[in-house]
């Protein structure tokens, strides 16, 4: 297995104690702890302060009442060294934005907090892709992102309508009147490298960035195999046929709320045919193509994704000699 170093939302490093989610008197002991801090989330992005050089997301818990308090609270588990976290997901009236600059890639709103110069908010893309927080910390932010992300959106009961209330810390959403439970969704996603000898299957999107291709992927669908789900979207994306397809890593990606399960595909065809719905082009490069790319070294200036993406793990793993079909 390659060190996959770099790779964003991997560092979990919370016991998630999910024993003590269900005892309300538990989750209030442990948002009266001394340490206790909170990870506020407001209009999906989250809050950080500045201290000096870094940002923090890890924020005094009294920063949510002092910022008007939060429409729903989660308990995201304990730090090793004893530290309960939580995330807090705050009405949208308490940050302003300013402007948006997105580009369909790239969340670039805008949004601050009035009046807290001490506070900053910056896209969680942003924070893994520049580094401006630690991977574990970065790891924090996306589990509280995904989780008040669906908090956010599951206000009333999916099954009649009602009103929902929070459950279980913040883990679990139950409606009051059909009584049907509701529980944060994690939507599987594959992504796969198709290859054939020395060469390897990439394809780009018409929003991704000027010159850079990557590996397919596509959600599961209900009743499918990781395997079938590999083999059917790179046959839909590029039309190429595939046998085997191995396991590589995942990665949690709280774009909103998928898990990328990255994998590699035998390839048993040739010929692409593109979806051009999905994609804008598909190609095949050869080892020391894909190599160039991942340096940034082309003359023709393509390029392969930063390693804060399971995408780039797959294609080093590959370019190294670490993927080997019969
Ligand atoms: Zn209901």
């Amino acid at each position: 297995m390659a060190a996959l170093n770099g790779l964003a939302f991997i560092a979990d490093p919370l016991d998630r104690i999910g024993y003590g989610r269900e005892d309300s008197a538990e989750v209030a002991r442990l948002r009266a702890h001394p340490d206790a801090s909170a990870i506020l989330i407001a209009r999906d992005m989250p809050i950080l302060a500045r201290n000096s050089e870094a940002l923090d997301p890890l924020l005094p818990i009294r920063e949510i009442e002092a910022l008007g308090g939060a429409r729903v609270e989660a308990l995201l588990g304990v730090l090793p060294d004893g530290a309960p976290v939580f995330a807090a997901l705050l009405p949208d009236e308490a940050v302003e934005e300013k402007g948006d600059e997105s580009d369909g890639f790239l969340d670039r709103r805008i949004l601050v907090v009035p009046n807290r110069n001490d506070l900053k908010m910056v896209d969680l893309r942003s924070i893994a892709a520049g580094g401006l927080a630690p991977p574990d910390q970065a790891s924090l932010i996306a589990l509280a992102k995904a989780l008040m992300h669906w908090h956010a959106r599951r206000t009333f009961c999916s099954n009649c309508g009602h009103k929902n209330e929070v459950a279980a810390g913040g883990w679990r959403r139950e409606c009051p009147i059909c009584k049907m439970q509701h529980f944060p969704r994690t939507d599987p996603v594959v992504i796969m490298l198709a290859v054939d000898g020395d060469s390897c299957l990439l394809g780009r999107q018409r929003r991704f960035p000027k010159g850079m291709y990557s590996t397919l992927a596509g959600f599961l669908e209900p009743g499918e195999t990781i395997e079938a789900a590999a083999r059917r979207e790179i046959l839909e994306e590029a039309g190429v046929m595939c046998g085997e397809v191995r396991y590589f890593a995942s990665q949690p990606w709280p774009f909103p709320s998928s898990l990328m399960i990255g994998c590699y595909a035998k390839a048993e065809s040739r010929d692409i045919k593109i979806d051009k719905v999905e994609l804008e082009d598909a190609r095949w490069f050869t080892r020391d193509e894909t190599i160039a790319m991942l340096e940034r070294r082309r003359p023709d200036k393509l390029v392969a994704p930063i390693p804060m993406a399971i995408a780039h793990h797959l294609l080093r793993h590959w370019v190294d000699g670490g993927v080997t079909f019969n």
